[in-house]
């Protein structure tokens, strides 16, 4: 099964319903997206020569384009390759040349960044929307070209928080158990839905594409190319049933933010990527109203682990309805979730250990990197490299980053628990925690406080909640902390900047 044939179906049965959108207006119909995409398909193969198999890159910023652009590469059988238009020329470059693609498609403005480091493998750079990329669709529409499901369908880079991206190897059955899985345990798409493209289509944005796609979603762009809590307001007063995947600082910048906003037309937002504090989650909920699902996942198993719905995060009066807003929720339906100690077996609730998955979700392997896929897919489960337990209740609750734990004085404390309660302090907007190599304890607990506390208020606070000897040793007052383009804190670069205050 080709995912391209979702399109075309959806094409051939409602070609007047509105597929993509830039802004509040209609750009394209579902009639024209699958014919686009059909001619674009033929373009690649007969013009450009590409066999089924082959990688194409696509540069670009988050545009309606990009829905042509992913079908057409499926529909001629080939794989497609995102990349973030957010990357430095020379990352781009390098994952030009891991991924070995032929062509290119750059957004405009991109090109020129990319060619100095573009690699002697890539045989074309298109500018989306120039004269030889519109020329491509004379070409005549070819028939899908069908594909087993194990066929790679999307090569995905990682975010590379640590060291070189990899790209996890998505087929297209992975990304349909996905796309089912989003209609089946986040939200069931409806016709006329919409699902609003803010955070990038190159990476979790994306993977929301499909399931609108099958059931005739719409697809919306922001005009701005960024963030913008007013577009996105007017967006979400514009289009009823909308949803929106996002990095839990978007959806904190969308409650910080003073613009108006009427929540009724807001069907879910979902956040996921990374951690979303309790407190922060609390702002949201007042903010939206039950209208908010987490999901966690990886690149390597692509927005499928564990969801906390909506109805769990919006139970207020449940027992432990704190305790399941500050956990990843429940394993979807299809995959195996567990939490192993170091023999790789799994561990009974309320013990931590690494987060095992299974199923078939879980990507192929790495692209060209046989030593990392062996380790990372050993004993026949995915090694997420995440830290973990489950409550007796089956809800996972995720501690760290295995490389993220501190240990002080032979303890294991994990970042996350200290972050949650110095984030209870009002005056603390956002922080971070770390371990400093310390003589006497091995570690000691550093936090980074974005905000205008006092330490002695926030040590005070700690000595409440948790711990003492988790309690941080030190606390280092910040304008910002170092992310990375999807919003994720890069406790390895905070690491080495701490290193270098000394
Ligand atoms: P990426 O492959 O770039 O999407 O990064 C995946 C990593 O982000 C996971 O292994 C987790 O460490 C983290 N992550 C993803 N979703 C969540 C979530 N809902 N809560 C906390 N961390 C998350």
């Amino acid at each position: 099964m080709n995912l391209a044939s979702w399109l075309t179906r959806s094409g051939l049965s409602h070609p007047h319903m509105p597929a993509a959108a830039l802004g509040p207006r209609v750009v394209m119909t579902y009639g024209e997206l699958a014919l686009r995409a059909a001619r674009l398909a033929g373009a690649l193969r007969d013009k450009l020569k590409l066999q089924p198999g082959d990688r194409v890159a696509i540069a670009a910023k988050n545009a309606p384009e990009y829905l042509t652009l992913l079908y057409a590469v499926w529909h001629a059988g080939c794989a497609a390759v995102p990349a973030n238009a957010k990357l430095h020329g020379a990352e781009l470059g390098y994952i030009l040349e891991h991924s070995g693609a032929r062509i290119c498609f750059a957004s405009k403005g991109l090109d020129a960044d990319i060619a100095p480091h573009a690699p002697s493998s890539l045989e074309r750079m298109i500018v989306i929307g120039g004269a030889e990329y519109d020329a491509l669709f004379a070409a005549d529409a070819i028939d899908v070209v069908p594909c087993a499901g194990d066929e790679l369908a999307w090569l995905f880079y990682t975010s590379g928080t640590t060291g070189r991206p990899k790209g996890a190897m998505l087929t297209h059955r992975n990304i349909a158990i996905a796309s089912y899985a989003y209609g089946a345990e986040v939200d069931p798409v409806t016709p006329g839905d919409a699902i609003l493209h803010a955070a990038p289509m190159s990476h979790g944005s994306g993977l929301y594409i499909m399931q609108h796609v099958a059931r005739l979603g719409v697809q919306i762009v922001p005009e701005s190319g960024a963030f913008e809590p007013d577009e996105i307001f007017a967006l979400f007063d514009r289009w009823p049933n909308i949803s929106m995947f996002a990095a839990p600082t978007m959806i904190k910048r969308l409650v910080d933010s003073a613009a108006e906003c009427n929540a009724n037309n807001i069907r879910t937002l979902i956040w996921g990527g990374a951690p979303m504090y309790v407190e922060d989650c609390l702002k949201a909920l007042d903010r939206f109203g039950p209208r908010l699902a987490q999901i966690y996942g990886q690149g390597e198993s692509p927005m499928t682990i564990a969801t906390l719905t909506r109805q769990d995060i919006a139970e207020r009066d449940h027992p432990r309805w704190r305790e399941r807003l500050a956990s990843a929720g429940k394993p979807y339906a299809c995959v195996d979730v567990i939490v192993a100690g170091a023999d790789g077996q799994a561990l009974p609730a309320g013990e931590t250990g690494e987060i095992l998955v299974g199923g078939d979700v879980v990507m192929a392997g790495y692209w060209r990197n046989e030593a990392a896929t062996e380790e990372s897919l050993r004993g026949g489960y995915l090694h997420t490299g995440d830290v973990g337990a489950f409550d007796a209740e089956g809800y996972l609750t995720l501690k760290d980053r295995s490389k993220d734990l501190i240990i002080s004085g032979g303890s294991n404390i994990y970042p996350r628990e200290i972050e949650e309660v110095l984030l209870t302090h009002p005056a603390v907007r956002e922080v971070s925690v770390i371990g400093r190599p310390d003589a006497d304890w091995g570690e000691a607990v550093v936090a980074y406080v974005v905000g205008a506390a006092a330490a002695a208020e926030l040590d005070a606070l700690c000595l409440a909640r948790i711990a003492r000897f988790k309690r941080p040793k030190d606390y280092v007052f910040v304008d910002a902390l170092p992310k990375n383009n999807y919003g994720k804190i890069l406790k390895t670069e905070l690491r080495a900047l701490d290193a270098r205050r000394k």
